[in-house]
């Protein structure tokens, strides 16, 4: 059975305010951010193929440069194939799915915009997405949340409500789940348009329980500028 990873890169970036002009394509040391996934899911030897979803054809024949540049044997240990995005991520996430060769394997649904992903937790990730169904990597809540009542139309003096942290866990990529299951369960939520921001949303609303990982590392996802130097930072700490 072939496992694949699927790595999102078709989204537009428009919260970057035109810092640059593809956040998945910014050299981190020396490596564009979304080939740091790749590197991870290369080390792991977890994924027979790996799929990059991709926003038009600029970007993706600078990833496939990249990876000839950067990884020239890494055809031997997987196949490598392009695809395009679509309007929204779950839309971009059904084509990355629907290339994937083997529907019975898992797929490991990754944001490229998160490029502190470790091989270890790619297999443990595996691991228990065999062993459960389906795994997500995710960090426990460290600060106070609070929700807007529906009431509330603004942000003064609106009333806010409390949430038992201990019950709260952040969700990050990636998210691991059987191919043919989670493509069944993001068409389902598509023809009841449901609005759907990751895919344990999708899995949830077709009712498949998810298992956390619980992730010690940082692992945050490029969404504005300062977000760069951030991660910069962390991965100086890494080496
Ligand atoms: O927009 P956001 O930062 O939440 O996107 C998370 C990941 O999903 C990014 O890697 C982005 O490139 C990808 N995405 C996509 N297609 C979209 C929207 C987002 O592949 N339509």
């Amino acid at each position: 059975m072939a496992d694949g990873a699927i790595l999102l890169a078709g989204g537009s970036g428009s919260r970057m305010k035109g810092a640059v002009s593809d956040k998945v394509l910014v050299r981190l040391f020396g490596l564009p951010v979304i080939l740091h996934s790749f590197r991870a899911f290369l080390r792991s030897g977890a994924v027979g193929e790996i799929v990059f979803v991709c926003r038009d054809d600029a970007q993706m024949s600078k990833i496939k440069s990249a990876i000839k540049r950067h990884f020239p044997k890494s055809s031997k240990k997987l196949s490598v194939f392009y695809v395009y995005g679509g309007k929204e991520r779950g839309d971009s996430v059904i084509n990355g799915l629907e290339a994937l060769s083997d529907k019975q394997g898992l797929a490991f649904i990754h944001d490229g915009a998160r490029p502190m992903l470790r091989a270890e937790n790619i297999l443990r990730l595996g691991e228990i997405a065999r062993r459960d169904g389906a795994a997500v990597l995710a960090s426990r809540v460290v600060d106070t949340v609070k929700r807007l009542s529906k009431a509330s139309l603004s942000l003064s003096k609106c009333e806010l409500e409390d949430l038992d942290r201990s019950r709260l866990w952040a969700m990050q990529t990636p998210q691991v789940f059987r191919a043919g299951a989670i493509l069944k369960a993001y068409k389902a939520a598509k023809r009841a348009k449901l609005a759907l921001t990751d895919d344990v949303a999708a899995a949830s609303s077709a009712g498949i329980a998810v298992s956390i990982v619980e992730n010690e590392f940082a692992n945050p996802k490029i969404t504005v500028p300062e977000d760069l130097a951030y991660i910069e930072f962390l991965k100086k700490g890494k080496k």
